[in-house]
Order: structure tokens, then C-alpha cells, then sequence
């Protein structure tokens, strides 16, 4: 639980309303019946500091108090106004006639009677005279008020209001006593303000104001009282990490407050997901920890993962438009019996966290021990892969393209290998969502591009001047957020020779969901370099065609999987047979990927699908073995009868 310092709930000091208190009861010239209101007043309005439910309450309780005590018809308090403090706000009132309530609820200090008078000269005032004092409100002179009284109250040494009495009664004058009463009760009024300033101060620490779910600092404390209960009662409690998967690109390509939105929207949606008991974090930038409580544990936190991750997959319309995103989560529970350390169990679930985004996000996973041996091996792994950068490490592998029709090498797509000192050949998948978390895919795809450009160039040099070799690059979404990927892609074809219409670039379906507006308008300048841009992976993603059309896309390549299913099952040609057609309507040509088999060439060709690659024609290939390939045509297998 959170747990405010015993000395800051409710008020601190022994206050000057005390003090009256004690006196009111020793006072003689005062009779046993107003000794003993105004111990009821002092009470009430102390009460309500204490019980914290609302400043209003205190603020109410010390105007009935002062209405009470010094019998005049009407009370206000003000405080000044946060943005103007020329101008007092009333904040609450007892006896203010309607047709002036109007005039006295926001006023200028300067014409605002005793109350703006006690806030400018930082005292008690009185006015035994009011028609004739300075700054009088001229709409309670005409009601008759013949006499007023205020007092300054004060927060944190300034003074940010006043407490104000006024009376229609001839002759009213105030004694000392009352004088003393009236300040007593504008103090009280200083100290519970100053007092929920610090409060809200030390709350403000302990709630994430974006999202309005508990900060680090406060699910900590919360972790440690329920494992401290856990022990105690031979119960479980478990804690689940999430991570949003790649929010940064969202930050970076729709903007920070699009970004807070949808933190505030995840925040809501997470909600949804746990029971009113469990307590919800947001502990950084765009991860997320629950913690939950059962018995019954092992069960729920994986029902409640898996309901999260549904949950965040569905869309988040953010202005006028949808967001999608996926979410890994990380799970450790808490031993049952003895003692866990609560950050230690926090740290587990991280490491969950981490191997669910190394295992290709969009899942959860259980800690186990083995983790930290892995978590040594990322980590080791980044370090390395900044090296490698430098140090130049990459190397180029080409997988063939061809025509399903003749059977001739249409191009190349070219597929990044990293020679890692120890470790070898590291394929792509192992090190590219590393280089996109980390950003090292904008060197590492730069080089990718030059040396794909280089290498085409020079291949084209030695062949027939109209049969040109086109090459395919895959670009990752950090690099399609870059502005400059223009005049970068522009840079590389002036360098090194190559023809623009010669160059593919691969983009996946899920760059293409966020910024419509933006990505369509880099797309258009690259476009007009001759570039052609390709979907690869198709339908693996969420997009219909009809969506994808928004973007100026020439080629779709079709994912493995359907191609798998194209020669074992009727459907799977006949879904892949109207991808085809579709494109071809939308005047798209179609490059099938992951061909093994002659079965699989066969159909797709007929079907009308021009292009394919896959181990039946050639894995990715050396350098020197493409040229060999390139130079000595007949080592392709031959795309099937025509
Ligand atoms: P991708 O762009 O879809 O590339 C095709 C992948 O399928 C390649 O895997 C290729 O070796 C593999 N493949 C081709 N034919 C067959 C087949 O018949 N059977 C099977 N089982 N697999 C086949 P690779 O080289 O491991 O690359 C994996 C992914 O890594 C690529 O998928 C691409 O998304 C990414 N990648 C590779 N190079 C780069 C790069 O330079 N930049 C970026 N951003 N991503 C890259
Ligand atoms: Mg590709
Ligand atoms: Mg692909």
C-alpha cells in the first residue's frame, strides 16, 4: 500500500483554531452554548482536514463555522486565481443574496471590499464604515451591508486568498476576540491547502500522470506487501512484464503525441484485462507491469497474457485513424512459502520479457533460470553487432529471381549474412530485429544497398545493354522512416551506375500501416528515381490489396506459406491462383517466394504468376557462385515444361 508519512495527513501543526478550542472552553465571557458551537465548528473543520476527502469540505466547514460563530448574514472564502492572482475566486459562500452572487464570484482584488483589501495589505481588516471603505463592492453597499471583516489566508508564506464576514446590522463592530476567530479559521484554511499541495506532491510520484496507472515506485512498494503476504499465507503472486513492440517507430513516425495517446489508450485497454484487486504500472517509456494475486496462479497469468495480447492487437483508433500494434509480455511468479526479494522477481519478469521479444515478439513467456545465460548471450550479441558495424562484418548473399516462363535469371534479391568473428555465419533473422531495436539496421541497411547497387552495376556492365539484372533490397521500417531515404537511395544509383528501374526495394505490409501520408510520400520520391518497390511476404500480414493500393507498390510477393500449399492442397493453389489474378487486375506483377519443389513451379506459372525464387531454382548464393550462375546460364533448373 502506499503509505503517506504519518506527519503529513491532515494538518500538521498545532493551529490557532486549537488553541481558541481550548480557550472557548476555559473563556468566561462567553456563554456555555457558544463555547460549545464553537467547539463543534473547530471540530467539524478540523475533521474534515483530517478525513482528506476534499479541500471543499474544509472550505465549506470553515465558512458554516464562521457563519455560525460570528452570526453575521454573510460569509465567503476566495482564493486567488491560479493564472490571474489580481483576481479572487469565491470558492465558498453562506448568505450571499442571488442578485449579487453574480458580482461577487470573481472579482479584482482592488474592488473587491475587505476580502481584496486583507489579500493587498497581508492582514485582518475591518470596516466598521463599509459604504465608505476603500475598494467596497458597490452591489453590497446597496444591499445594506453596513460592516465587513476579512482575513488573509496564507499557503507556503504567500498569501493566496481570504476568509471575509459581512454584516447588515447598525452599530456591528468586531472585538479582538473575533478578529483572532476569523484569522484562526483563514489559517486553517492556509494549512489544509498547504497540506494537499504536499500530498499531491508525494502522490504525483507514485501515479504515472500520462496513463493514471502506479508508477515504479509505487507498484514496488506493492510487489513487497504482497509477497510479504504471500509468505504469510502460503499464496502465489505473480508478476507480468509487457513491452510494446516497436512503439518507438510509432513515436518516430507519427509523432510523440500520437505516441501518448495510444500509452494512454494501452493503459485503458490493460484495464480491461485485470481484475480491480490487481495493480496496474506503467514502470517506462512503453512497458507496462501487472501484478496479480492468487492462488490459483500459474492458470490466470496465462489467461490474462493471452487476453492482453488480444486485446492490444486490436486496433487503437488514434485522430481519425488505426493503430496497430503487438506486445510482448514476460511472466515470473513468486515463490510460495518463503521469502522473495520483490525487485528481484520484477527483474525475472524482464528477462521473460526480453526472451519473448528475442523470441519474435507478439507472445509471452515464463521466466526460467536459463534466461540469464541467454540474456548474457543478447546482450554479448549487441555489443557485437555495434563491432561489426565498424568493422565491417556483413557480407552479401544472392538469391536468384527468375522468370517461371523462360527460365532465365530476372534478378537478384540480395540477403545480409553477418561473419561474426566467433560465432560464424549468423543468419539474418538471429541479428535484424536486433539492428532494428537498436537502430544499427540504418548503417547496416545503408551498406546493404550500396554493395547490392555496386554489384548489380557491375554484373549489368558485362551483360547485353536490354536484358538488364534487376536487384531487390529489403528495407526495414526504421529505414523507410528516415526522411532522407530519397536523396540516399538517389546518391547510391549516381555512385554506382546502376539504373534506377534495376533497383526493387522490399518493404513488408507492416510498414506500410502507420503515417499513411508520410510513407506514401517518400514512396512517390522514390518512385520517381525509376525504383521499383515491392510487398514481400504478402498476406502475411493484416492488409487487404484494396489497402495496400494506397501505396505506389509495382510488385507483390507472395509468402511461403501459400506457395507450401499450392502443390498438398486444392485451396492453397486456388487462393494463391486468385492473388495472382487480383494483382494482375490492380496491374501488379507477382514473384512467388519459397519455391522447393517442380510441383509448386508448375501451378504457379499457369496461374500466371511471373516470377519465383526458392531452393528448387537456388538458395542464396556467393557472390562468385551468382556470377558463375549468372555467366553459365544452364546450372538453373528449368521452371517446367511451358
Ligand atoms: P525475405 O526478404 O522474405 O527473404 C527470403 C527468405 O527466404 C531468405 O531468408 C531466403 O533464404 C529464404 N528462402 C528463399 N527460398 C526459400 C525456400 O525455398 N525455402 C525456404 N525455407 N526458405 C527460402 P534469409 O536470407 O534467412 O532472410 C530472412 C529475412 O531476413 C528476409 O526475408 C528479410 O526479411 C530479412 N533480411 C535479409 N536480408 C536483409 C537486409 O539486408 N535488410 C533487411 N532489413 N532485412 C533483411
Ligand atoms: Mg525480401
Ligand atoms: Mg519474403
Amino acid at each position: 500500500m502506499l503509505r503517506v508519512p504519518a506527519e503529513r495527513k491532515g494538518v500538521s501543526k498545532t493551529h490557532r483554531l486549537d488553541v481558541l478550542a481550548r480557550t472557548a472552553l476555559a473563556a468566561p465571557e462567553l456563554p456555555a452554548g457558544s463555547r460549545i458551537r464553537m467547539l463543534e465548528r473547530v471540530i467539524a473543520v478540523q475533521r474534515a482536514a483530517v478525513r482528506r476527502t476534499s479541500l471543499q469540505e474544509v472550505f465549506d466547514a470553515v465558512t458554516a463555522g464562521a457563519y455560525d460563530l460570528l452570526g453575521d448574514e454573510i460569509v465567503g472564502l476566495r482564493l486567488r486565481d491560479r493564472v490571474d492572482p489580481g483576481m479572487l475566486q469565491m470558492v465558498s459562500a453562506h448568505g450571499v443574496p442571488d442578485s449579487v452572487a453574480w458580482r461577487l464570484w470573481r472579482t479584482p482584488l482592488d474592488s473587491c471590499g475587505a476580502a481584496g483589501q486583507a489579500v493587498m495589505r497581508d492582514d485582518v481588516v475591518v470596516f466598521d464604515r463599509y459604504a465608505e471603505s476603500p475598494g467596497r463592492i458597490r452591489e453590497l453597499a446597496e444591499s445594506g451591508v453596513r460592516a465587513a471583516m476579512a482575513a488573509p489566508v496564507r499557503a507556503a508564506g504567500e498569501v493566496i486568498g481570504s476568509l471575509a464576514v459581512a454584516s447588515r446590522r447598525a452599530g456591528r463592530s468586531y472585538s479582538p476576540a473575533e478578529q483572532e476567530l476569523l484569522a484562526a479559521f483563514a489559517e486553517h484554511v492556509g494549512a489544509a491547502i498547504a497540506d494537499a499541495q504536499a500530498v499531491d506532491r508525494l502522490e504525483q510520484g507514485f501515479h504515472d500522470p500520462l496513463t493514471g496507472l502506479a508508477s515504479r515506485a509505487l507498484f514496488n512498494d506493492r510487489l513487497a506487501h504482497a509477497l510479504a503476504c504471500a509468505e504469510r499465507d502460503q499464496t502465489r503472486t505473480s508478476v507480468l512484464t509487457l513491452d510494446i513492440d516497436r512503439f518507438q517507430s510509432v513515436n518516430d513516425s507519427l509523432g510523440h503525441a500520437v505516441g501518448d495517446l495510444l500509452l494512454a489508450a494501452v493503459g485503458d485497454r490493460l484495464r480491461s484485462c485485470v481484475r480491480a484487486t490487481d495493480t496496474l504500472a506503467r514502470l517506462s517509456a512503453d512497458e507496462f507491469a501487472m501484478l496479480l494475486h492468487d492462488v490459483e496462479l500459474r492458470d490466470r497469468a496465462v489467461t490474462v497474457a493471452d487476453r492482453v495480447l488480444q486485446a492490444i492487437r486490436e486496433p487503437f483508433p488514434i485522430n481519425s485513424r488505426d493503430i496497430f500494434i503487438d506486445a510482448s509480455i514476460g511472466i515470473a511468479f513468486g515463490a510460495v512459502g518463503h521469502h522473495q526479494d520483490a525487485e528481484m522477481l520484477l527483474q525475472y519478469a524482464e528477462l521473460a520479457l526480453h526472451t519473448a521479444k528475442r523470441n519474435g515478439k507478439g507472445r509471452y513467456e515464463i521466466f526460467e533460470p536459463v534466461m540469464h545465460a541467454a540474456l548474457k548471450k543478447g546482450a554479448d550479441l549487441e555489443t557485437d553487432l555495434r563491432l561489426a558495424v565498424d568493422r565491417d562484418e556483413f557480407v552479401l548473399r544472392y538469391q536468384p529471381i527468375i522468370d517461371l516462363h523462360s527460365g532465365q535469371v530476372n534478378g537478384f534479391e540480395a540477403l545480409v549474412r553477418w561473419i561474426h568473428p566467433q560465432l560464424g555465419m549468423v543468419p539474418p533473422l538471429e541479428f535484424i530485429p536486433l539492428a532494428e531495436e537498436t537502430g544499427l539496421i540504418v548503417p547496416i541497411g545503408t551498406w546493404v544497398l550500396r554493395e547490392a547497387c555496386r554489384q548489380a552495376a557491375e554484373w549489368n556492365r558485362r551483360r547485353p545493354a536490354d536484358e538488364p539484372l534487376s536487384i531487390s533490397v529489403n528495407l526495414s521500417a526504421r529505414q523507410l522512416q528516415q526522411p532522407d531515404l530519397p536523396q540516399l537511395v538517389a546518391g547510391v544509383l549516381a555512385a554506382t551506375g546502376l539504373t534506377g528501374r534495376c533497383l526493387t526495394l522490399e518493404l513488408t505490409e507492416s510498414l506500410l500501416i502507420n503515417d499513411v501520408e508520410t510513407t506514401v510520400a517518400r514512396l512517390e520520391n522514390l518512385k520517381k528515381l525509376g525504383v521499383r518497390l515491392a510487398i514481400d511476404d504478402f498476406g502475411t500480414g493484416y492488409s487487404s490489396l484494396a489497402y495496400l493500393r494506397r501505396f505506389p507498390v509495382d510488385i507483390l510477393k507472395i509468402d511461403k506459406l501459400f506457395i507450401d500449399a499450392v502443390a498438398t492442397q486444392a485451396p492453397g493453389a486456388s487462393l494463391t491462383g486468385a492473388i495472382v489474378h487480383l494483382a494482375r487486375t490492380l496491374d501488379l506483377s507477382t514473384v512467388a517466394e519459397g519455391i522447393e519443389s517442380l510441383d509448386q513451379c508448375a501451378p504457379l506459372r499457369d496461374s500466371g504468376c511471373q516470377l519465383g525464387q526458392g531452393y528448387y531454382f537456388a538458395k542464396p548464393l556467393t557472390s562468385d557462385d551468382a556470377e558463375s550462375l549468372l555467366f553459365t546460364p544452364a546450372t538453373v533448373p528449368a521452371a517446367g515444361p511451358a
